[in-house]
């Protein structure tokens, strides 16, 4: 993981490694597990054992003999490498980041590429996404060990049985599992910030974290793991001529010692032609009236404070009353698209 490097890029390395494994996201358990791979502290390989208990038994199984190093474990064998690719598949549908699955910093350092535009925003949202990120990577870290131990178990075991829970959905299953605890838990530790310890905007920073980079959603119940939901069916393959598309599109600019908070939302209608091409029908936005900044002139419905989602959701509503208009007494085809995964659930 520092091959190649100078001394001051070993030292900065290092440092980010380190303070990667201190997130505050990281469980316990997970935490200490990490620490012990990192420093190759697991009792395995031929270093601590003898035979063909220094080697690898998921390898075994197939006929393959590999010594079993905490990298072979956690990121060479074929059953984590199975792991890492579904993982990073449903990171990737959630957030939209493609992660490196190639070098070791990736899956067991867990350190991610920062964005290669350095563009603001981008940043930004990378920065959002790591206390996911730190929870995912250690916790799939973790599940990994623990099927290796499974593993390990049932093959010198006396009958020599085949493991349970071993196989790479198995600890997907696990790993979903741990997740949806640990989400339970950072969304009690916010409102327990804001409400007990009076910690500003703590609900607002679990929102930014979790519900707006596409890992979980917001139900009534509490919040809701997404990241591994299967992706939705498309609607019916590419449009057919005649169909309205209806995108929309919402914007929050946070408040400023200045100025209160402000959202928006916008609306495109495109008709799609014979020949696939697109015609611009229509154009609309508006700002999003909330309690907070209205009063008693907000709608009926209006959110008590303008937020990222109430701008969503305001978009949304806008396109359901265009496509009121236009579908009433007549046969049209119209496709609403969002942005939002939480806006799409509630629709
Ligand atoms: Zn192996």
């Amino acid at each position: 993981m520092v091959e190649g490097l100078s001394a001051g890029e070993r030292r900065k390395r290092i440092r980010s490694i380190a303070e990667g494994m201190r997130h505050q996201s990281i469980p316990p358990q997970e935490a200490h597990h990490m620490c012990v791979t990192m420093h190759h502290g697991h009792w395995l390989g031929g270093q601590k054992c003898k035979g063909d208990q220094a080697l690898c038994a998921q390898c075994l199984r197939t006929g393959t003999r590999v010594e079993e190093t905490a990298t072979h474990v956690h990121h060479d064998c074929a059953t984590a490498k199975a792991v890492w690719e579904l993982v990073a598949g449903h990171w990737h549908r959630a957030t939209g980041e493609e992660l490196d699955l190639s070098s070791p910093l990736q899956t067991i350092a867990g350190l991610r590429k920062p964005p290669a535009t350095g563009c603001e925003s981008a940043t930004a949202a990378w920065k959002a996404r790591e206390p996911a990120w730190r929870l995912l990577h250690s916790v799939t870290l973790l599940q990994l060990y623990r099927a290796r131990c499974r593993s390990h178990a049932a093959y010198h075991g006396k009958e020599g049985s085949s493991p349970k829970k071993a196989d790479a959905r198995a600890v997907l299953t696990q790993v979903r599992r741990r997740m949806q605890d640990r989400l339970e838990f950072e969304h009690r530790k916010a409102v327990n910030a804001e409400g007990i310890a009076g910690r500003r905007g703590a609900r607002a920073l679990f929102h930014t974290q979790w519900v707006n980079t596409g890992v979980a959603t917001m139900r009534k119940q509490g919040p809701r793991l997404h990241i591994f939901t299967r992706p939705r069916e498309e609607a019916g393959g590419a449009p057919v001529e005649g169909t309205l598309l209806i995108r929309t599109g919402a914007a929050l600019v946070r408040s400023t010692a200045r100025q209160g908070p402000a959202a928006g939302w916008s609306v495109t209608v495109h008709e799609v032609q014979g020949d696939g091409s697109e015609k611009l029908h229509l154009k609309a936005s508006g700002a999003v009236p909330t309690r907070s900044t209205h009063g008693a002139r907000a709608p009926p419905q209006a959110p008590t404070r303008q937020t990222e989602q109430a701008a969503h959701q305001a978009a949304a509503a806008a396109a359901l009353v265009y496509d009121r208009q236009k579908t009433r007494g007549g046969q049209c085809r119209v496709l609403i698209t969002t942005s939002s995964d939480t806006a799409y659930r509630n629709i």
